[in-house]
């Protein structure tokens, strides 16, 4: 095991020894290698450059508490992946090899894996991107698949805080474009609302639909989930919103595990005062729960703490993920 502080580590990049590579030319992924470069070289023209013809996922390996090393539902990652680089009029890499080219990245950086206890774990992130040189607006012809590994602490040090987001008076995706995919060009664009969420103090924006303004959408980088007064579990639908793999897993987990009445629905921004519990969800915290909600000056609150049905899907989906809870069957890749 490397010599890392695993308590104290930060969501920042931390360079590990060994990536995954394939590339595809004349029509075909080669056999893809495990190499040590670190860094990529390419024509300043290349498409990604010039047009952000790219695409990515992230998954994290972790130790479980019978110290095996797994990641968490793969085959859900490739598959999305796939509807990515399909919509990006890239050339999809085969579901089957991005599972196995996961396993053996992790593999090769397996003393990057924190332990079990730390909280820390080791994130995982797969992206494509258009390299050749084009200049007359078109998909490349040439690409790269790469996985690269890199270290990362608990999300929440020193306990679970609710935060403060806000309604976004900017807008995230359109009606038909890319807000299902999980395209770099939706991070660009939200990063002058986030900066200025971050300046005035909120942690997050909550979007709203852009063609109504009136329903619920997602932020920058998660799903929300809410709870009603009944306990049950609602989640936005709507075709701009990303497919948390952690939101299905958590609708999932409400459902089987706990019993609990589910919703996947369209959520309008009045009916934000009817729940009793708001979070957000994905592979970074898992579940964030929101504490208060501004709405241009008018405050809607949910209070200082996780709420309990929250907590109880918090608890149960780490523990499935931990290994403590019975997984449902296909959930956990076993890497070592
Ligand atoms: C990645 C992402 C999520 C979370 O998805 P998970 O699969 O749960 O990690 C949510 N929203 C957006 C916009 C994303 O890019």
């Amino acid at each position: 095991m490397k010599n890392i502080d695993w308590n104290n580590l930060d969501f920042q990049y931390i360079e590990t020894d060994i990536r995954f590579v394939s590339n595809y030319k004349n029509g075909s992924w080669d056999e893809g290698a495990l190499i040590k470069d670190s860094t990529v070289t390419i024509s300043e023209c290349a498409c990604v450059l010039q047009y952000a013809q790219t695409c990515f996922e992230g998954l994290k390996a972790y130790t479980t508490v019978d110290n095996r090393v797994v990641c968490f539902r793969p085959d859900l990652n490739a598959e999305r992946m796939e509807s990515s680089s399909k919509y990006l009029e890239m050339p999809p890499y085969p579901k089957e090899k991005f599972v196995n080219a996961i396993v053996d990245v992790v593999r090769a950086n397996i003393d990057y894996v924190p332990p079990y206890g730390t909280g820390a774990s080791l994130y995982i992130r797969p992206f494509m991107y258009g390299s050749n040189a084009v200049i007359g607006v078109k998909p490349a012809l040439e690409y790269s698949f790469r996985i690269f590994t890199t270290p990362v602490g608990a999300y929440f040090k020193g306990g679970i805080k609710p935060i403060v987001i806000r309604i976004s008076d900017f807008d995230r995706a359109a009606p038909h474009g890319t807000g299902h995919i999980k395209a770099g060009l939706n991070y660009a664009m939200s990063l002058h609302a986030i900066v200025d969420a971050h300046n005035k103090g909120y942690a997050e924006n909550m979007y709203l639909d852009s063609a109504t303004r009136t329903k619920v959408e997602e932020t920058g980088g998660a799903n929300f989930i809410f709870v009603t007064k009944d306990n049950t579990v609602v989640t936005p639908k709507s075709a701009s919103i990303l497919p948390s793999i952690t939101r299905r897993s958590l609708m999932y987990v409400a459902e089987n595990y706990l019993g609990l009445k589910t919703e996947e629905r369209e959520i309008a921004k009045e009916e934000l005062r009817d729940f009793k519990e708001c979070a957000l969800c994905g592979t970074a915290a898992v579940l964030s729960p929101v504490g208060k909600i501004d709405d241009h000056g008018n405050e809607i609150i949910y209070g200082s703490s996780m709420g309990e049905i929250t907590k109880s899907l918090y608890d149960t989906l780490t523990g499935i993920q931990s290994g403590k809870i019975e997984a449902p069957k296909g959930w956990i890749r076993l890497i070592k």
